[in-house]
């Protein structure tokens, strides 16, 4: 298995100090489990959002982006499920007053060997009581019962306290999907089997986020939406698995890190539900999941709407609710899950160490560092800088020693660095450095783009 020198401490120690991502509301003392992307940090999301949309939207002539409203009629949630359904078993330790989830609980006191997804509340209570599982917190045995505790968000719209109606910021973005599969397939004309994709805020209430970014109270989906024929669903269901592997392989990460785990509780819809689990520094758990959710959404969209969500063959005639493949990831997590792959300590020829982040070109926030030997060769970097700045994002350094500009690239993720020196000056030459194997050409500054832009494909 390929070394991973990423602890938690040094992952979000670099991200807060390098500008990738900040405590929410910082200077008011931040507000738990809440984070923002600083100017590094945007440029990696946005880049991860992009290779996604890329791979699956783009490269796909069947497959439709949409951009959702996040507050959705409340009937949406009644079919969904999520009002009656969506939530995580509670308990409160009556010693220290914190919150547990007796299925988390359960688990690493088994060590994992019981599966508490299987378990039904009352066999959790019992398994509880049994083992005398004590609070990870205060050492103390002493909970309340398990109370069922729904996730989603509430809030009101309206004018007046009288005229309020409840609504929901959406705990996942996958109901905007459903929600336009008529308007989507009448609208592109697009014939079954078909997508519908879509990145977006979902908000919940967890009961114990925590991890960085791993698990917060409002993170971003990416999510894919798979519109099949009954019969077709299983081969369509292997396919999002293998692309939803490769996918995440493409990015860079090592295969040694990736593990499907196959769902072994079914909700009572589902064929079959898997995750790929990375093994992030706390130990293998869910980046995505894959879904075969039969025709239940669609169907349950036709009964609490009215509106009919039949498709109609057009070769046979052949009138169905389609079946569907989801496909779901999250960004923040797959962010954290990038950051800690890439990376790296590395002991240089002086004994120094850099720490270096071997992002995909494609995902890293800057593709160049545009660095001038000397604050007077400044006229000519910027110059460098408004050429490459039209084709991709780049950062200008002109402070301190070039070793000193290197490691603060390498430490964000930066794979090329120009620097511009007096021979630049005289033929219009610069050198371009690789983060990686930190060695150094000379090139024209007219090959520049083009000997990047090959570089930082992702295909
Ligand atoms: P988990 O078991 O970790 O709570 P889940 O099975 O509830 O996740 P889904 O509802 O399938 O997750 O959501 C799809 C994806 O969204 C997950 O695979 C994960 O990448 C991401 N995700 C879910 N909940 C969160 C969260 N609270 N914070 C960040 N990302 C999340």
């Amino acid at each position: 298995m390929k070394e991973i020198k990423a602890t938690m401490d040094k992952v979000v120690n670099l991200c807060k100090t390098r500008g990738l991502i900040y405590p929410g509301s910082d200077i008011y003392g931040g507000m738990g489990n809440t984070w923002d992307y600083g100017p590094v940090g945007v440029e990696f999301k946005n880049n991860i959002k992009r290779t996604w949309w890329k791979r699956f939207v783009q490269e796909n002539p069947n497959s439709y982006g949409v951009d959702a409203a996040i507050l959705m009629n409340s009937r949406v949630w009644d079919a969904s499920g999520h009002t009656s359904s969506f939530s995580d078993p509670k308990m409160d330790c009556k010693n220290c007053k914190t919150r547990h989830r007796a299925d988390n609980l359960i688990e690493s006191n088994s060590k994992g060997k019981v599966n508490a997804d299987a378990l039904s509340t009352e066999e959790m209570q019992t398994y509880i009581e049994e083992h005398k599982v004590a609070c990870p917190h205060c050492g103390k045995f002493d909970w309340t019962p398990i109370r069922q505790f729904n996730l989603m968000f509430e809030t009101s719209r309206g004018v007046t306290d009288e005229g309020t109606n409840k609504i929901y910021l959406r705990p996942e973005t996958a109901q905007g999907e459903f929600v336009n599969f008529l308007n989507v397939q009448r609208t592109t004309r697009a014939k079954v089997p078909f997508g519908i994709a879509q990145i977006g805020k979902a908000f919940r209430n967890e009961i114990t986020p925590g991890n960085f970014i791993f698990r917060t109270i409002e993170f971003e989906q990416m999510e894919h939406q798979w519109f099949c024929k009954a019969g077709e669903d299983e081969k369509y269901y292997n396919e999002f698995k293998e692309k939803a592997l490769k996918y995440v392989l493409d990015l860079g990460i090592d295969e040694s890190h990736l593990r499907f785990h196959d769902h072994d509780k079914l909700a009572h819809y589902a064929r079959a539900a898997c995750d790929i689990q990375y093994l992030f520094p706390m130990g293998w758990n869910e980046l995505n999941g894959i879904h075969n959710r039969s025709d239940y959404d669609l169907s349950r969209h036709q009964e609490f709407s009215g509106k009919s969500m039949l498709y109609t063959d057009p070769f046979t005639n052949e009138k169905f609710v389609p079946n569907v493949i989801e496909y779901s990831i999250g960004a923040d997590r797959l962010t954290l899950a990038l950051l800690c792959e890439a990376y790296d300590e590395e002991t240089l020829e002086n004994g120094e160490t850099r720490v270096v982040m071997h992002f995909h070109p494609a995902i890293a926030p800057y593709k160049v560092a545009i660095l001038p030997l000397q604050k007077n060769l400044g006229d000519k970097a910027k110059e460098v800088f408004a050429l490459l700045s039209k084709e991709f994002m780049c950062d200008y350094d002109e402070a301190g020693s070039i070793g000193k500009r290197y490691r603060r690239q390498d430490e964000i993720g930066t794979p090329y660095c120009v620097t511009i020196d007096f021979e630049t000056l005289e033929n219009g030459t610069v050198t371009i450095r690789d983060r990686d194997s930190m060695e150094q050409i000379r090139i024209n500054i007219s090959d520049l783009a083009n000997y990047v832009n090959e570089k930082i494909k992702f295909n």
